[in-house]
């Protein structure tokens, strides 16, 4: 049996991301990574690959990203993990030690447990199979297609599917789109844009059952009593309702768990020494207000895996917990999103005050210019920042970042309405209004419309 300076138990990004931060600071170790898949994948751009944007291919990382830096790439699965001995067995029958583990398996798709969704042509999207399986049936003349979820990943789908021409239904059981990202008023302009766009969007109903015939799915029954019929010789159903963490054989040995992933401080360290964790299989907190968050996304997995393998590395880091910045597109919109929802943030026990700015993404008379919607959320308390809604016609990711930023620094409605800006009309609106902050301002505004007033919240600034 070979011992090794650091066993990887995964082949996504944190993994990657640990293997190059680690043999950075310790070029001269030994270390190993054991990924099963024939690639890794760039994931979020499955749904463009399904589309036809570019060959299915380009989704596939190249292997040199672990081998380049000096990582031994073992193209293995770990069935099993002895933390006593401090060795794993794989697929292969092999038994490796290890003085530094480090386990970044990820997670996967959640299938519910429905009647009828182990049938045939019953997706979910994240493997290479799941991406050709689609595409196939897709290219085997699918004219029919229902996605079961309304969240980032599910939308990405059904936009996917109906640009390949195919009529597509997207259910969820939530009121309102993106219930995870962007608060009800937010969300009327995308399903709009969801209708224009050819998505039947049925929210407010959950699938209760799905009719299968040997060949595949008949029909989609919705609470509502209403089926979706669709053929099952051609058609097909796609799961996106939310992730779960791949962690039964850590789980089994000892390591502890909760629902959401393993446990791990914030220095990435596991209950068992020598033991790191990062990524989708973890537990991890909100850095807002420091409790389980959920929201298992490559933004998290990557800073949680520079800190893991600086502190199995030696050196001091820890990480703050996840600030929940996300982005996704419906139509021509580009929506982005950070912090809690005012609904989130009513459901952990805040009170919000929230703001609104609306502006163009580029000077009115400049052709092109398009809508830009800006939602700012504040808890009343202490009038800090803790979330943002950006809804734009440009890339919204550079404005969720201000306001990422702006929660980071634990920045007040007024300081963020302090914000210094640079306009120009081909890239931003007029020097006058910038959109974050006219939504600061319009909160401050409610404020001061409530009695409370700019000097007041000056010292609320100061708590
Ligand atoms: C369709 C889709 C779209 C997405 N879009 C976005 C986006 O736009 N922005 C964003 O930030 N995030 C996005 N995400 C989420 C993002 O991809 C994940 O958060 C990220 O991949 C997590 O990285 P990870 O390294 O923790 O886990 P993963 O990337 O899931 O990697 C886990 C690895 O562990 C391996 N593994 C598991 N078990 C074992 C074992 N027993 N032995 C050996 N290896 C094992 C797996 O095979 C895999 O290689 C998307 C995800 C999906 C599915």
């Amino acid at each position: 049996m070979r011992s090794r300076d650091v066993l990887i138990v995964g082949g996504g990004p944190a993994a990657i991301t640990f293997a190059n931060e680690y043999k950075r600071i310790k070029p001269e170790a030994d270390v190993a990574l054991f990924r099963p898949e024939a690639h890794s994948m760039v994931y979020c751009a499955i749904p463009y690959a399904i589309e036809g944007l570019f060959d299915s291919s380009k989704v596939f990382k190249r292997d040199e990203l672990v081998t380049d830096a000096g990582v031994e790439l073992l193209r293995r699965s770990v069935l099993a993990v002895n933390f006593q001995k401090q060795e794993v067995s794989d697929d292969v029958g092999d038994t490796h030690g290890y003085r530094t583990l480090f386990v970044a398996t990820g997670a996967s798709p959640i299938r519910p447990p429905i009647p009828g969704a182990d049938a045939p042509y019953v997706f979910t999207v994240k493997t290479e199979k799941d991406m050709r399986d689609i595409i196939t049936r897709i290219k085997n003349g699918a004219k029919r297609a229902v996605v079961v979820g309304a969240g980032a990943v599910g939308i990405e789908q059904a936009q996917a599917y109906r640009k390949c021409g195919i009529e597509t239904w997207l259910i969820d059981i939530a009121p309102y789109v993106l219930p995870n990202m962007i608060d009800e008023e937010m969300a009327t302009h995308l399903k709009e844009e969801l209708d224009n766009f050819g998505v039947h969007t049925i929210l407010g109903s959950r699938v209760e059952s799905l009719r299968n015939t040997a060949s595949g799915v008949s029909a989609v029954r919705l609470s509502s009593g209403e089926d979706i019929e669709i053929n099952p010789e051609t058609d097909f159903v796609c799961f996106a309702v939310g992730m779960k963490p791949d962690i039964e054989i850590f789980a089994k040995a000892g390591l502890a768990t909760t629902h959401d992933g393993i446990v791990v401080d914030p220095r990435m360290r596991t209950s068992i020494p020598s033991v790191y964790a990062a990524g989708d299989c973890c537990a991890f907190n909100s850095a807002i207000d420091n409790r389980p968050v959920g929201g298992k996304l490559a933004t998290a997995a990557v800073p949680m895996a520079k800190v893991a393998a600086r502190v199995a590395a030696g050196k001091n880091d820890e990480y703050p917990g996840f600030y929940n910045g996300a982005a996704t597109c419906v139509g021509e919109w580009r929506i982005g999103s950070t912090g809690f929802t005012a609904v989130i943030a009513e459901k952990r026990g805040m009170s919000t005050i929230a703001g609104y700015g609306e502006t163009t993404t580029i000077f009115p008379m400049m052709p092109g210019a398009k809508t830009l919607k800006v939602k700012i959320i504040a808890d009343q308390q202490h009038l800090r920042i803790v979330g943002g809604q950006i809804l734009s016609k440009f890339p919204a990711t550079d404005k969720t970042d201000i306001v990422t930023l702006a929660i980071q620094r634990r920045m007040t409605l007024k300081g963020l309405s302090r914000l210094a800006y640079s306009a120009q009309p081909w890239q931003s609106f007029f020097p006058a209004r910038n959109a974050i902050v006219a939504a600061c301002e319009n909160a401050l505004d409610h404020l001061a419309a409530r009695g409370v007033h700019m000097e007041q919240t000056e010292m609320l600034e100061c708590v």
